[in-house]
């Protein structure tokens, strides 16, 4: 049905999970023999898989979108899709439906692999299809056209049960939706025989991995078995819950010798009284209790987060509490973000929302502290040895390799005559907030 030489781009937004989802979406177009292009203009088949997770990011769809409409008018064979996070939205999809309806096709994060119908049914029909039932088989969606050769994004568990006020991911993704070990396990011995060296495991939050399965397993369990795999040297995972984060996983990440010394720990605020508005299940004290066992475990583990400023009814009180923790634990790197009012989420409808002055005033102030306690952190790396996987080239420069050591700190370096995938010992010769420069030993 696709005509020759169909081209196709997708236009990804939001998290590693729309990434790899974007992989498999490449998967289904190259198998109905669409090819990839850069060219947003020349694409015969355009896709927009987006992000809600805050305003500006649906926002800009909408501009992108109606940007479209005088390309449509002039390539009238042109199919615009939308897929991902915020179609899963009934307003959303009423935007798209009444606002702009130059867009072909509009689909789900739970139906991707509908799509070749959807197409079909698009050019059939010659009518727009707008279908977000949720039909994907979690345990069979490996196939993947995936932007690295090195380093492969694995979709462990999907959806989320926690409903942190502020979030409407748990709308969006469903509940939380566990995949069986044994497909797992399978699609990373495939990607080890392809020559893959590192998995990153993705869920909303990958600790929950398990419970919903029969019989039920555990998230320490399947991080064992995928170290026991051979020719799998790394393991990486995002993103971790702190209510989850048991003693046991903790033990697994010291055992596990390709388990790397790297976590993911949203914080989103150090004031519990704001913790318990967000629904976060967590105390502050709680949160430190872990990266304290963490770092008794595991001394050199990297802690990276994500805190939000500006929640309703933060005060000045508690923003200090956050820049009080910020302080004591001592983040090797943070994402930062500005509270957004999402529609549907219970955070939406709260007192006390904060002016927008008042948030950025906090957020270049907490950013500030972040970069300089990012810049004596990596200051510690000067002189030392590190294993680093190199996964490219350094944008700009053909001459530099960039990689990451097992704390998640990126590396540039001479190229010399070191291949992309291989793993190299450093010397750290320099540094910055956001990344270290190393020389081969
Ligand atoms: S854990 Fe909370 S913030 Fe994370 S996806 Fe689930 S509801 Fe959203």
């Amino acid at each position: 049905m696709t005509k020759e030489n169909s081209t196709y781009i997708i236009k990804t937004y939001g998290c590693q999970m729309n990434e790899h989802d974007s992989e498999r979406i490449s998967y289904i177009l190259e198998s109905l023999g669409y090819t990839q292009t850069e060219d947003l203009m020349s694409a015969d088949l355009i896709i927009y898989n987006t992000c809600i997770i805050r305003e500006n990011a649906e926002l800009k769809i909408y501009g992108h979108l109606g940007s479209m409409k005088s390309l449509k008018e002039k390539k009238p064979e042109l199919i615009i899709a939308v897929c991902g996070c915020m179609m899963e939205i009934e307003e959303a999809r009423e935007v798209i439906r009444k606002t702009y309806r130059h867009v072909d096709i509009v689909f789900g994060t739970k139906n991707i692999s509908s799509l070749p119908y959807l197409i079909t049914q698009h050019l059939m029909a010659n009518e727009r299809v707008i279908d977000t039932e949720a039909v994907d088989d979690i345990d069979n969606l490996q196939k993947a056209v995936r932007k690295s050769d090195v380093s492969a994004y694995i979709n462990i568990i999907y959806g989320c049960d926690n409903f942190c006020s502020y979030c409407i991911v748990p709308y969006t993704r469903g509940r939380e939706s566990s995949r069986s070990a044994q497909s797992i396990l399978e699609e990373v011995r495939g990607l080890v025989s392809q020559g893959f060296k590192e998995i990153t495991l993705l869920g909303q939050n990958v600790n929950s991995y398990g419970k919903d399965l029969h019989p039920c397993s555990s998230f320490s369990k399947l991080l064992m078995e995928l170290d026991r795999l051979e020719g799998l040297e790394r393991v990486r995972f995002m993103t971790s819950h702190p209510k989850d984060f048991s003693d046991e996983l903790i033990e697994a990440i010291r055992q596990g010798e390709k388990v790397c010394e790297h976590i993911h720990l949203p914080l989103q605020s150090g004031s519990t009284r704001i913790l318990k508005e967000m629904n976060r299940k967590y105390t502050a004290e709680e949160y430190s209790q872990i990266i304290e066992k963490l770092r008794e475990s595991i001394p050199n583990i990297a802690i990276t987060t994500d805190i939000i400023v500006g929640f309703p009814g933060e005060s000045d009180e508690d923003f200090e509490q956050t820049i009080e923790m910020v302080e004591k634990i001592g983040f090797d790197q943070a994402f930062l973000f500005k509270y957004s009012k999402r529609t549907g989420t219970r955070a939406a409808t709260m007192e006390e929302q904060i002016p927008e002055e008042v948030k950025s005033q906090r957020f270049q102030r907490i950013l500030d502290r972040i970069n300089d306690i990012c810049y004596e952190k990596n200051q510690h790396y000067l002189d030392s040895i590190q294993e680093v996987l190199v996964e490219g080239y350094s944008k700009g420069n053909k001459d530099m390799l960039t990689g990451r050591t097992r704390t998640n700190k990126i590396v540039h370096f001479p190229k010399g005559s070191v291949q992309v995938g291989e793993l190299v010992s450093l010397k750290i010769t320099g540094f910055n907030s956001f990344a270290l420069e190393g020389e081969m030993i």
